[in-house]
């Protein structure tokens, strides 16, 4: 069973401006020895003559610990007993933290820190990297998910989803979005493909990047129209439509809004015919519009072949 395991990229750290001079950033950025270079938000000043060293002292009494409600995307060996977990956060945004020992089994908090698991975390924040102090689970959801392959895939897609979003779009509704799909996953609650396109279309639309089903994507021209182009934005018109593009079918269509609505009567109801072909414009919709395309998606099963349980 393939495992996604992305490469971690370089952490992207925006560079430093001269945070001594906050009014002269376009001065050259020398630091002023001997003051020590600090962050901008410190609140830590040279008193009288005496400069105080940069030392784990002065970094302490900057309180920089913090909590959050998190989803762990991914984790990434480092070192003998350490991991790198990436974390989509409630409120701080994505996270990527070093979690201590997590890898020996006497760690207190290891089995929390997985894919897929819910957590109140505390971090101390870092200067690379935050560390992970405590961890308590929210949310058990990775041992329901693992069991069953289908469900496995599809969340493995969602938090692939979820890692391609930027800073600005790492919203609360995001988090609160992740983690529903993958206790309705662990609970077995829908169709797990369906499960997977609807927090697909979701995520799609709260980035503002909703496909068009009414009017055309091209020209704004009214709907109905019955042609669906990915790489277009969805539904266009005929003087819009490429050649040879094929037609959506109606139900197709209703399907691919009640997703976007998540209206799960609607969507239990529809046949697993109806269901692939609704994955298909979704899978193709999301590739185009996440630019470097979801890996994990290839690994999700095709509908059709397991049916709908
Ligand atoms: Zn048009």
């Amino acid at each position: 069973m393939p495992i996604m395991m992305p490469m971690i990229a370089t952490p992207n750290q925006s560079s430093r401006r001269c945070p001594w001079k906050p009014e002269a950033n376009s001065a050259p950025c020398t630091p002023p020895s001997p003051t020590p270079r600090r962050s901008a938000h410190s609140g830590m000043v040279k008193s009288g003559s005496v400069t105080l060293p940069f030392s784990r002292t002065e970094d302490n009494r900057r309180v920089p610990t913090y909590r959050d409600e998190v989803v762990i995307l991914r984790t990434h060996k480092l070192g003998e007993a350490d991991r790198i977990v990436t974390m989509l956060s409630r409120r701080h945004g994505k996270v990527r933290a070093v979690a201590k020992g997590v890898r020996r089994t006497s760690s207190k908090f290891g089995s929390r820190l997985e894919p897929f698991m819910v957590a109140d975390v505390q971090l101390y924040q870092g200067r690379s990297l935050d560390i992970v102090q405590q961890a308590e689970s929210l949310g058990s959801y990775g041992t329901d998910i693992a069991a069953h392959y289908d469900r496995f895939t599809s969340a493995n897609a969602m938090v692939e989803t979820a890692d391609r979003l930027s800073d600005s779009e790492a919203t609360p509704e995001q988090y609160l979005l992740l983690v529903g799909g993958l206790r309705a996953l662990s609970r077995g609650e829908h169709v797990p493909r369906s499960i997977l396109d609807s927090y697909l279309l979701r995520v799609m639309s709260l980035s503002g990047w909703a496909p068009s089903l009414d009017d055309c994507a091209r020209c704004a021209a009214p709907g109905p129209h019955s042609t669906f182009v990915a790489q277009l934005g969805g539904l266009v018109c005929v003087n819009d439509a490429p050649a040879g593009s094929p037609r959506i079918a109606e139900r197709t269509l209703e399907l691919l809004r009640a997703l976007i609505r998540g209206d799960w009567e609607f969507i239990d109801a529809a046949s697993p015919a109806e269901s692939a072909a609704a994955a298909g414009l979704v899978g193709a919709y999301a590739q185009w519009h996440l630019e470097r395309g979801i890996r994990s998606l290839s690994h999700v099963s095709d509908i059709r072949g397991e049916g709908a349980r």
